[in-house]
């Protein structure tokens, strides 16, 4: 069996697995049945160690194939190895558009699935698994045709169960229709995030997407200053067209230290200066307003050898204040983010691993280095759980499990769900070893 290095996106705590390909349903239960320690596996675009198992047997999704005929209403089948990229070039031209979509379409539906991830729309659409209605889910215990109805605990635990209640093999989808491959944006610049929380408040629910950019390099008066995005897709045009691929690629691993506070001090001043104070109704194209990342291959290289972390976390709206204390910690650190993107959420799902609360949630992207960071982090994490928050485990890779524990209260619902198909314990993962999720 071929012998792998797995990273997550982060690069930060990579582990040797054995790696197979199964093609088929039958091949997923042969293996399964083959080790005492199994995985599934995407594109592993989460940043931390969700898609890893340490000496065990991981399962790419990606050979596991198949886009059925989309019907009239929008309802699609999808092999859990097709990503949103690939099901986005056959849906487009038909006029069909994911309802969900991560800030990156190369994630598989297996791996949205089992993160329920979530767009620039949770505040009105919630995450992937409100658009799921029905999956295929191999268990060490047997295959089980999964939908909210018939499979009610299951079937939710699943959805954000970071791959550890079975293999999804397939996924039956609502897509949402679309008349042109363009998104309406308006872009409002403020300087302070009192003023950019105040309009997403009062006015997000006006549009299906939203997203915020933050900077969180400066201090005093403009911290938190940022960039509103905001659209819906446009009414009409031409037939729509899938994204094109990444432009371009970074051929090879950056120094450790390129991002550092003054590079990224000065890429913050310049992307806030060079954004319109307001603008209304602009066409973009859907790669440049949902998946900007995506035209540059391999970017994750640019943050050197020793990776980087991406800390997100969500709290109630009633906490709103503890996203300034968190953006105030982190300018005053001097620890560099590149990336601080600042969303509303509405209601989680009903699983007992759901990640949304109604509320807001924060990403930072923060190179590993800085000898502050870890101290950041943990007081960060204090931060979020005296606020009733919680962190995303698709994007996590440094928390305890007494804090997991806590953040995640319905812990024991999922172990019991676990449990009825794998009472042995035999599909696990570095995070569920790490987090100590599954009590073996
Ligand atoms: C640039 C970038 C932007 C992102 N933006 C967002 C965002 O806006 N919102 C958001 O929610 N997330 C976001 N993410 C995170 C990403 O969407 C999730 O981590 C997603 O799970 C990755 O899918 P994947 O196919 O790469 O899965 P992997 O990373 O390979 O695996 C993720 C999890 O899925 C499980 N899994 C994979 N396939 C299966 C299967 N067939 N059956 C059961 N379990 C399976 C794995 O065991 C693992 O626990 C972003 C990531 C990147 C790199």
């Amino acid at each position: 069996m071929p012998r792998e290095i797995l990273y997550g996106w982060g690069r930060t705590s990579p582990s040797a697995a054995n790696l197979e390909n199964p093609s088929s349903q039958a091949q997923v239960e042969a293996l399964l049945h083959s080790s005492d320690a199994t995985l599934a596996r995407g594109l592993g675009r989460s940043y931390g160690d969700a898609a890893q198992l340490a000496g065990g047997l991981v399962l790419s999704n990606r050979l596991l194939g198949g886009i059925s005929p989309i019907d009239g209403a929008g309802v699609v089948t999808v092999g859990a190895g097709i990503s949103i990229d690939e099901l986005l070039t056959v849906a487009m031209p038909q006029g069909w558009f994911v309802p969900v979509t991560p800030g990156t379409r190369h994630v598989t539906i297996g791996g949205a699935i089992a993160a329920d991830v979530h767009g620039k729309n949770h505040h009105l659409d919630g995450s992937f698994s409100r658009h799921v209605t029905a999956l295929r889910l191999v268990t060490p215990t047997g295959t089980h045709d999964l939908t909210p109805a018939t499979h009610h605990d299951l079937f939710w635990a699943t959805m954000g169960g970071m791959g550890l209640t079975g293999v999804v093999t397939q996924a039956t989808l609502q897509l949402i229709p679309i008349r042109s491959d363009h998104v309406l944006v308006t872009t409002m610049r403020f300087d302070t995030l009192d003023e950019i929380m105040a309009e997403m408040l009062a006015h997000d629910d006006d549009f299906r997407y939203s997203v915020a950019w933050v900077d969180c390099m400066t201090r005093g008066r403009s911290m938190g200053r940022g960039i509103l995005t905001r659209g819906d897709h446009a009414p009409s045009g031409t037939t729509p067209v899938a994204p094109r691929g990444a432009r371009l690629t970074v051929p090879f691993t950056a120094p450790s230290g390129l991002l550092n506070s003054l590079t990224v001090r000065a890429f913050n001043e310049l992307w806030f200066r060079s954004s319109p104070r307001h603008r209304e109704a602009e066409p973009q194209g859907i790669g440049a307003f949902f998946h900007p990342l995506d035209g540059v291959n391999s970017w994750n290289r640019l943050y050197g050898r020793r990776g980087f972390v991406q800390y997100q976390f969500a709290v109630p709206d009633e906490a709103g204040d503890s996203v300034r204390t968190a953006i105030e910690k982190l300018s005053s650190s001097h620890v560099p983010s590149f990336l601080a993107v600042l969303k509303r959420f509405g209601p989680g799902n009903p699983g007992p691993l759901s990640f949304p609360i109604p509320g807001w949630t924060l990403a930072l992207d923060l190179p590993v280095g800085p000898a502050k960071l870890p101290g950041l982090l943990n007081e960060l994490d204090e931060l979020v759980l005296a606020s009733g928050g919680r962190v995303y485990l698709a994007k996590d890779s440094r928390l305890d499990a007494a804090t997991a524990h806590a953040m995640y209260p319905r812990l024991e619902d999922f172990r019991r769900i676990k449990e009825s198909v794998d009472p042995e314990g035999l599909i696990t993962s570095d995070l569920a070893r790490r987090l100590n999720l599954l009590g073996k």
